[in-house]
Protein backbone atom coordinates (compact mmCIF):
# COMPACT_ATOMS: atom_id res chain seq x y z
CA UNK A 1 0.00 0.00 0.00
CA UNK A 2 1.19 3.39 -1.12
CA UNK A 3 0.54 6.32 0.56
CA UNK A 4 -0.09 9.70 -2.12
CA UNK A 5 -0.55 13.41 -2.24
CA UNK A 6 -2.32 14.30 -4.98
CA UNK A 7 -2.83 17.92 -5.38
CA UNK A 8 -5.25 19.66 -7.72
CA UNK A 9 -5.31 23.67 -9.25
CA UNK A 10 -7.36 26.10 -9.37
CA UNK A 11 -8.77 24.95 -13.01
CA UNK A 12 -8.97 21.23 -11.65
CA UNK A 13 -11.89 22.32 -8.96
CA UNK A 14 -13.79 25.22 -10.33
CA UNK A 15 -16.96 24.18 -10.31
CA UNK A 16 -19.26 21.08 -9.06
CA UNK A 17 -18.90 19.13 -12.30
CA UNK A 18 -15.14 19.40 -11.91
CA UNK A 19 -14.87 19.02 -8.28
CA UNK A 20 -16.82 15.67 -9.23
CA UNK A 21 -13.85 14.94 -12.13
CA UNK A 22 -11.54 14.95 -9.76
CA UNK A 23 -13.20 12.63 -7.00
CA UNK A 24 -13.24 10.22 -9.19
CA UNK A 25 -9.65 10.34 -9.65
CA UNK A 26 -8.95 9.96 -6.73
CA UNK A 27 -11.57 7.11 -6.02
CA UNK A 28 -9.52 4.89 -8.79
CA UNK A 29 -6.21 5.50 -6.64
CA UNK A 30 -7.98 5.07 -3.06
CA UNK A 31 -9.40 1.57 -5.31
CA UNK A 32 -6.29 0.43 -6.64
CA UNK A 33 -5.41 -0.03 -2.33
CA UNK A 34 -3.65 3.45 -1.79
CA UNK A 35 -3.97 5.76 1.26
CA UNK A 36 -4.69 9.18 -0.05
CA UNK A 37 -4.27 12.77 1.16
CA UNK A 38 -5.18 15.55 -1.21
CA UNK A 39 -4.53 18.87 -1.35
CA UNK A 40 -6.63 21.61 -2.96
CA UNK A 41 -6.07 25.47 -4.23
CA UNK A 42 -8.91 27.61 -4.34
CA UNK A 43 -11.47 27.67 -7.59
CA UNK A 44 -9.91 29.46 -10.29
CA UNK A 45 -10.21 32.52 -10.06
CA UNK A 46 -11.19 32.82 -6.57
CA UNK A 47 -8.00 33.97 -4.31
CA UNK A 48 -8.30 37.16 -6.58
CA UNK A 49 -11.81 38.03 -6.49
CA UNK A 50 -10.49 37.90 -2.62
CA UNK A 51 -7.50 39.89 -3.06
CA UNK A 52 -9.74 42.00 -4.97
CA UNK A 53 -12.00 42.89 -2.53
CA UNK A 54 -9.30 43.30 0.42
CA UNK A 55 -7.98 46.31 -1.87
CA UNK A 56 -11.36 48.02 -2.33
CA UNK A 57 -11.91 47.62 1.86
CA UNK A 58 -8.88 49.52 2.15
CA UNK A 59 -5.66 50.56 0.30
CA UNK A 60 -3.34 48.59 2.85
CA UNK A 61 -6.19 45.99 4.48
CA UNK A 62 -4.21 44.98 8.00
CA UNK A 63 -2.53 42.30 7.11
CA UNK A 64 -3.37 39.54 9.63
CA UNK A 65 -6.97 39.85 8.31
CA UNK A 66 -6.08 40.20 4.92
CA UNK A 67 -3.97 36.34 5.35
CA UNK A 68 -7.24 34.99 6.63
CA UNK A 69 -9.89 36.75 4.01
CA UNK A 70 -7.79 34.92 1.40
CA UNK A 71 -7.36 31.55 2.48
CA UNK A 72 -11.18 31.15 2.33
CA UNK A 73 -11.38 30.05 -1.50
CA UNK A 74 -9.73 26.60 -0.27
CA UNK A 75 -12.17 25.88 3.04
CA UNK A 76 -14.92 25.89 0.36
CA UNK A 77 -13.21 23.16 -2.19
CA UNK A 78 -11.99 21.47 0.45
CA UNK A 79 -15.27 20.98 2.17
CA UNK A 80 -17.31 20.34 -1.26
CA UNK A 81 -14.86 17.32 -2.42
CA UNK A 82 -15.33 15.74 0.91
CA UNK A 83 -19.24 16.23 0.66
CA UNK A 84 -18.79 15.18 -2.97
CA UNK A 85 -16.70 11.98 -1.74
CA UNK A 86 -19.11 11.55 1.32
CA UNK A 87 -22.10 11.26 -1.01
CA UNK A 88 -20.64 8.56 -3.14
CA UNK A 89 -19.44 6.36 -0.56
CA UNK A 90 -16.35 7.09 0.58
CA UNK A 91 -15.07 8.21 3.72
CA UNK A 92 -13.57 11.57 3.60
CA UNK A 93 -12.69 14.44 5.18
CA UNK A 94 -11.40 18.18 5.35
CA UNK A 95 -8.79 19.60 7.21
CA UNK A 96 -7.75 23.32 7.24
CA UNK A 97 -4.10 24.61 7.97
CA UNK A 98 -4.75 25.13 11.78
CA UNK A 99 -6.41 21.67 11.67
CA UNK A 100 -3.54 19.67 10.51
CA UNK A 101 -1.87 21.96 12.39
CA UNK A 102 1.00 23.58 9.26
CA UNK A 103 2.77 25.61 11.69
CA UNK A 104 4.32 28.41 9.95
CA UNK A 105 6.63 31.71 10.76
CA UNK A 106 4.69 34.70 10.91
CA UNK A 107 5.24 36.56 7.26
CA UNK A 108 2.01 36.78 6.16
CA UNK A 109 1.51 36.85 2.55
CA UNK A 110 4.68 34.71 2.29
CA UNK A 111 4.91 32.58 5.28
CA UNK A 112 6.90 29.42 5.44
CA UNK A 113 6.20 25.86 7.30
CA UNK A 114 8.19 25.21 10.15
CA UNK A 115 6.33 22.04 11.42
CA UNK A 116 3.58 19.81 10.32
CA UNK A 117 2.13 18.00 13.13
CA UNK A 118 0.99 14.74 10.94
CA UNK A 119 -1.28 12.92 13.87
CA UNK A 120 -4.42 13.62 13.33
CA UNK A 121 -3.90 12.91 8.97
CA UNK A 122 -2.28 9.53 9.98
CA UNK A 123 -5.12 8.58 12.31
CA UNK A 124 -7.86 9.04 9.85
CA UNK A 125 -5.65 7.76 7.29
CA UNK A 126 -5.75 4.47 9.73
CA UNK A 127 -9.42 4.31 9.57
CA UNK A 128 -8.91 4.49 5.62
CA UNK A 129 -10.40 8.22 5.24
CA UNK A 130 -9.65 10.33 2.41
CA UNK A 131 -7.58 13.40 3.73
CA UNK A 132 -8.62 16.54 1.99
CA UNK A 133 -6.16 19.23 3.45
CA UNK A 134 -6.61 23.16 2.49
CA UNK A 135 -3.45 24.56 0.50
CA UNK A 136 -2.06 27.93 0.64
CA UNK A 137 -2.62 28.03 4.22
CA UNK A 138 -0.96 27.44 8.01
CA UNK A 139 -1.03 29.17 11.29
CA UNK A 140 1.96 30.99 13.49
CA UNK A 141 2.25 29.58 16.52
CA UNK A 142 0.20 32.38 17.64
CA UNK A 143 -2.75 31.30 16.44
CA UNK A 144 -3.02 33.76 13.49
CA UNK A 145 -3.71 32.60 9.66
CA UNK A 146 -0.76 32.53 7.18
CA UNK A 147 -0.67 32.22 3.54
CA UNK A 148 1.95 30.97 1.66
CA UNK A 149 2.40 33.06 -0.95
CA UNK A 150 0.78 32.62 -4.51
CA UNK A 151 0.46 29.19 -6.39
CA UNK A 152 1.50 27.97 -2.42
CA UNK A 153 -0.91 24.83 -2.69
CA UNK A 154 1.81 23.78 -4.35
CA UNK A 155 4.00 24.09 -1.68
CA UNK A 156 1.54 22.34 0.69
CA UNK A 157 1.43 19.51 -1.19
CA UNK A 158 5.06 18.95 -1.19
CA UNK A 159 5.65 19.32 2.57
CA UNK A 160 2.47 17.48 3.42
CA UNK A 161 4.43 14.50 1.07
CA UNK A 162 7.55 15.07 2.98
CA UNK A 163 6.13 15.23 6.41
CA UNK A 164 4.24 11.89 5.99
CA UNK A 165 6.81 10.33 3.89
CA UNK A 166 4.76 9.95 1.13
CA UNK A 167 6.16 7.50 -1.58
CA UNK A 168 4.70 9.95 -4.53
CA UNK A 169 3.47 13.47 -4.90
CA UNK A 170 1.50 14.44 -8.01
CA UNK A 171 0.76 17.65 -8.93
CA UNK A 172 -2.70 17.97 -10.89
CA UNK A 173 -3.12 21.32 -12.92
CA UNK A 174 -4.63 21.76 -16.78
CA UNK A 175 -1.66 21.52 -18.68
CA UNK A 176 0.21 17.67 -18.62
CA UNK A 177 3.51 18.14 -17.86
CA UNK A 178 6.43 20.75 -17.88
CA UNK A 179 7.24 21.79 -21.54
CA UNK A 180 10.33 23.36 -22.88
CA UNK A 181 8.71 27.08 -23.00
CA UNK A 182 5.43 28.28 -22.70
CA UNK A 183 3.03 26.29 -25.52
CA UNK A 184 0.62 28.98 -25.39
CA UNK A 185 3.75 31.69 -26.94
CA UNK A 186 5.25 29.06 -29.06
CA UNK A 187 3.82 26.42 -30.86
CA UNK A 188 6.49 24.33 -31.06
CA UNK A 189 7.46 23.78 -26.88
CA UNK A 190 7.95 20.24 -26.24
CA UNK A 191 6.83 18.59 -22.95
CA UNK A 192 9.79 16.82 -21.25
CA UNK A 193 9.63 13.51 -19.73
CA UNK A 194 11.91 14.30 -16.85
CA UNK A 195 13.28 17.37 -15.52
CA UNK A 196 15.57 17.90 -12.59
CA UNK A 197 14.63 19.30 -9.20
CA UNK A 198 17.33 22.54 -9.91
CA UNK A 199 16.22 23.29 -13.82
CA UNK A 200 13.17 23.05 -12.28
CA UNK A 201 13.45 25.34 -9.70
CA UNK A 202 15.46 27.70 -12.05
CA UNK A 203 12.77 27.42 -14.97
CA UNK A 204 10.00 28.61 -11.67
CA UNK A 205 11.93 31.04 -10.51
CA UNK A 206 12.11 32.72 -13.97
CA UNK A 207 8.59 32.88 -14.77
CA UNK A 208 7.31 28.96 -15.12
CA UNK A 209 4.17 29.07 -13.91
CA UNK A 210 3.87 25.42 -13.60
CA UNK A 211 5.11 24.72 -10.00
CA UNK A 212 5.75 27.08 -7.04
CA UNK A 213 9.27 27.86 -6.56
CA UNK A 214 9.36 27.16 -3.13
CA UNK A 215 7.85 23.88 -3.34
CA UNK A 216 10.54 22.52 -5.69
CA UNK A 217 13.09 23.84 -3.02
CA UNK A 218 10.86 21.43 -0.57
CA UNK A 219 10.87 18.53 -3.16
CA UNK A 220 14.92 18.89 -3.31
CA UNK A 221 15.23 18.90 0.14
CA UNK A 222 12.97 16.34 0.88
CA UNK A 223 13.40 14.38 -2.02
CA UNK A 224 10.10 13.75 -2.97
CA UNK A 225 9.34 12.96 -6.67
CA UNK A 226 7.12 15.40 -8.05
CA UNK A 227 4.50 14.05 -11.09
CA UNK A 228 3.31 16.89 -12.67
CA UNK A 229 -0.23 15.97 -14.81
CA UNK A 230 -3.40 17.07 -16.57
CA UNK A 231 -6.65 16.63 -14.70
CA UNK A 232 -8.03 16.31 -17.90
CA UNK A 233 -6.09 13.62 -19.48
CA UNK A 234 -4.11 10.65 -18.97
CA UNK A 235 -1.45 11.39 -20.89
CA UNK A 236 1.59 12.87 -20.66
CA UNK A 237 3.30 13.67 -17.61
CA UNK A 238 6.40 14.99 -16.20
CA UNK A 239 8.85 13.75 -13.73
CA UNK A 240 10.78 16.23 -11.17
CA UNK A 241 13.42 14.56 -9.87
CA UNK A 242 16.90 14.12 -8.77
CA UNK A 243 19.52 14.46 -11.98
CA UNK A 244 20.08 11.33 -13.16
CA UNK A 245 23.80 10.80 -13.50
CA UNK A 246 23.50 8.12 -16.42
CA UNK A 247 20.88 10.70 -18.49
CA UNK A 248 22.04 12.72 -20.99
CA UNK A 249 22.64 16.41 -19.74
CA UNK A 250 20.95 18.67 -22.23
CA UNK A 251 22.91 21.94 -22.52
CA UNK A 252 19.55 23.80 -22.45
CA UNK A 253 16.24 22.48 -21.18
CA UNK A 254 14.00 24.86 -21.29
CA UNK A 255 13.56 28.99 -22.14
CA UNK A 256 11.25 30.84 -19.57
CA UNK A 257 10.11 34.63 -19.64
CA UNK A 258 8.77 36.92 -16.92
CA UNK A 259 6.69 40.11 -17.78
CA UNK A 260 6.23 40.98 -14.12
CA UNK A 261 9.50 43.10 -14.05
CA UNK A 262 10.42 46.20 -13.52
CA UNK A 263 13.80 47.96 -14.02
CA UNK A 264 14.55 50.81 -10.77
CA UNK A 265 17.87 53.43 -12.11
CA UNK A 266 19.62 55.57 -9.11
CA UNK A 267 21.34 57.82 -10.99
CA UNK A 268 24.96 59.42 -9.99
CA UNK A 269 25.27 57.49 -6.89
CA UNK A 270 28.64 58.24 -4.91
CA UNK A 271 30.99 55.25 -4.92
CA UNK A 272 31.83 54.50 -1.67
CA UNK A 273 31.50 51.60 0.77
CA UNK A 274 28.04 51.45 2.80
CA UNK A 275 26.13 52.55 -0.01
CA UNK A 276 24.22 49.75 -1.81
CA UNK A 277 23.83 48.45 1.99
CA UNK A 278 22.17 51.64 2.19
CA UNK A 279 19.71 51.44 -0.70
CA UNK A 280 19.26 47.36 -0.26
CA UNK A 281 18.29 47.08 3.45
CA UNK A 282 15.27 49.17 3.61
CA UNK A 283 13.62 47.24 0.39
CA UNK A 284 14.38 43.89 2.61
CA UNK A 285 13.00 45.05 5.54
CA UNK A 286 9.74 45.95 3.95
CA UNK A 287 10.13 42.27 2.16
CA UNK A 288 10.55 43.63 -0.60
CA UNK A 289 12.60 41.07 -3.19
CA UNK A 290 15.16 41.84 -5.69
CA UNK A 291 15.74 40.47 -8.72
CA UNK A 292 18.45 41.33 -11.32
CA UNK A 293 21.32 43.82 -9.73
CA UNK A 294 24.10 45.52 -11.57
CA UNK A 295 26.09 48.63 -10.55
CA UNK A 296 27.83 50.50 -13.42
CA UNK A 297 31.91 50.83 -13.26
CA UNK A 298 32.54 54.09 -11.41
CA UNK A 299 33.37 57.14 -13.15
CA UNK A 300 34.85 60.07 -11.00
CA UNK A 301 33.65 58.73 -8.06
CA UNK A 302 30.32 57.89 -9.13
CA UNK A 303 27.77 55.00 -10.42
CA UNK A 304 24.68 54.23 -11.94
CA UNK A 305 22.85 51.06 -10.10
CA UNK A 306 20.01 48.86 -11.66
CA UNK A 307 17.83 46.44 -10.20
CA UNK A 308 14.41 45.26 -10.86
CA UNK A 309 11.76 44.02 -8.69
CA UNK A 310 8.55 42.71 -9.49
CA UNK A 311 5.74 44.88 -10.67
CA UNK A 312 3.45 44.90 -7.87
CA UNK A 313 6.47 45.84 -5.56
CA UNK A 314 7.21 49.60 -7.98
CA UNK A 315 4.94 51.55 -5.90
CA UNK A 316 6.18 50.69 -2.61
CA UNK A 317 10.19 50.09 -3.82
CA UNK A 318 10.12 53.34 -6.17
CA UNK A 319 8.61 55.46 -2.19
CA UNK A 320 11.71 53.73 -0.11
CA UNK A 321 14.44 54.02 -3.15
CA UNK A 322 13.75 57.83 -3.78
CA UNK A 323 13.69 58.49 -0.19
CA UNK A 324 17.31 56.65 -0.13
CA UNK A 325 18.14 58.10 -3.36
CA UNK A 326 18.13 61.29 -1.32
CA UNK A 327 19.91 60.48 1.93
CA UNK A 328 23.13 58.90 -0.16
CA UNK A 329 23.54 61.79 -2.40
CA UNK A 330 22.35 60.49 -5.95
CA UNK A 331 21.09 62.04 -8.68
CA UNK A 332 17.84 60.92 -9.66
CA UNK A 333 15.64 57.82 -9.49
CA UNK A 334 14.57 56.30 -13.05
CA UNK A 335 11.72 53.81 -13.53
CA UNK A 336 11.22 51.36 -16.85
CA UNK A 337 8.07 49.25 -16.55
CA UNK A 338 8.21 48.08 -19.93
CA UNK A 339 10.99 45.56 -19.23
CA UNK A 340 10.66 41.31 -19.48
CA UNK A 341 13.30 38.89 -18.45
CA UNK A 342 14.07 36.22 -20.54
CA UNK A 343 15.54 33.07 -19.20
CA UNK A 344 17.40 29.87 -20.65
CA UNK A 345 18.19 26.89 -18.19
CA UNK A 346 19.90 23.26 -18.61
CA UNK A 347 22.28 21.63 -16.35
CA UNK A 348 24.62 21.18 -19.18
CA UNK A 349 25.21 24.62 -19.52
CA UNK A 350 28.19 24.55 -16.67
CA UNK A 351 30.17 22.03 -18.89
CA UNK A 352 29.90 23.86 -22.08
CA UNK A 353 31.20 27.06 -22.93
CA UNK A 354 29.66 29.39 -25.84
CA UNK A 355 25.93 28.81 -24.73
CA UNK A 356 25.87 33.18 -23.63
CA UNK A 357 27.27 34.03 -26.54
CA UNK A 358 24.93 31.74 -28.57
CA UNK A 359 22.23 33.75 -26.30
CA UNK A 360 23.00 36.80 -27.52
CA UNK A 361 23.45 36.12 -30.76
CA UNK A 362 20.05 35.06 -31.29
CA UNK A 363 18.84 38.01 -29.70
CA UNK A 364 21.19 40.50 -31.84
CA UNK A 365 19.71 38.79 -34.89
CA UNK A 366 16.65 39.66 -34.11
CA UNK A 367 17.23 43.18 -33.24
CA UNK A 368 16.77 42.60 -29.59
CA UNK A 369 18.82 45.07 -27.07
CA UNK A 370 19.93 43.58 -24.02
CA UNK A 371 19.27 45.95 -20.80
CA UNK A 372 20.58 43.55 -18.11
CA UNK A 373 22.49 39.81 -18.01
CA UNK A 374 22.48 37.36 -14.83
CA UNK A 375 23.80 34.22 -14.69
CA UNK A 376 23.88 31.39 -12.56
CA UNK A 377 25.57 27.98 -13.17
CA UNK A 378 22.62 26.44 -14.90
CA UNK A 379 20.63 29.64 -15.98
CA UNK A 380 21.41 33.04 -18.37
CA UNK A 381 18.89 35.90 -17.73
CA UNK A 382 18.32 38.87 -19.51
CA UNK A 383 15.92 41.78 -19.21
CA UNK A 384 15.11 43.16 -22.83
CA UNK A 385 11.90 45.12 -23.85
CA UNK A 386 8.83 43.71 -22.91
CA UNK A 387 7.18 44.00 -26.43
CA UNK A 388 9.65 41.93 -27.56
CA UNK A 389 9.24 39.04 -25.45
CA UNK A 390 7.53 36.38 -27.45
CA UNK A 391 10.04 36.77 -30.06
CA UNK A 392 12.80 36.06 -28.20
CA UNK A 393 11.38 32.91 -26.61
CA UNK A 394 10.60 31.54 -29.96
CA UNK A 395 14.04 32.84 -31.72
CA UNK A 396 15.59 31.05 -28.64
CA UNK A 397 13.57 27.86 -28.51
CA UNK A 398 14.69 27.57 -32.12
CA UNK A 399 18.42 28.47 -31.84
CA UNK A 400 18.95 25.78 -28.97
CA UNK A 401 17.06 23.36 -31.12
CA UNK A 402 14.42 22.65 -28.24
CA UNK A 403 11.86 21.65 -30.35
CA UNK A 404 13.22 18.12 -31.21
CA UNK A 405 14.70 15.81 -28.98
CA UNK A 406 18.53 15.56 -29.53
N1 LIG B 1 -5.31 29.82 -4.31
C1 LIG B 1 -3.96 30.26 -4.15
C2 LIG B 1 -3.57 31.16 -5.32
O1 LIG B 1 -4.37 31.43 -6.19
C3 LIG B 1 -2.99 29.16 -3.97
C4 LIG B 1 -2.81 28.25 -5.15
O2 LIG B 1 -3.61 28.26 -6.07
O3 LIG B 1 -1.85 27.49 -5.16
O4 LIG B 1 -2.47 31.64 -5.34
MG1 LIG C 1 -0.51 26.81 -9.36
Amino acid sequence: MALIVQKFGGTSVADIDKIKNVAQKIINVKKAGNQVVVVLSAMAGETDRLIGLAHKAADSPDEREYDSLISTGEQVTVTLLAIVLNAMGYSARSFLGFQVKILTDKAYKKARISLIHTDAIKKELKKGTIIIVAGFQGVDKDNNITTLGRGGSDTSAVALAAALKADQCDIYTDVDGVYTTDPNVCNKARRLDKISYDEMLEMAMTGAKVLQPRSVEMAKKYDVPVYVKSTFTDKGGTLVTKEDKDMEREIISGVTYDRDQVKITIVHVPDKPGVAADIFSPLSEKNIFVDMIIQNASLEGYTDLTFTVSKKDLKDAQKIVESTAKKVGAKKVEVDDQVAKISIIGVGMASHSGVAAKMFKTLAKEGVNIMMISTSEIKISCIIQRKYTELAVMALHDAFNLEKKK
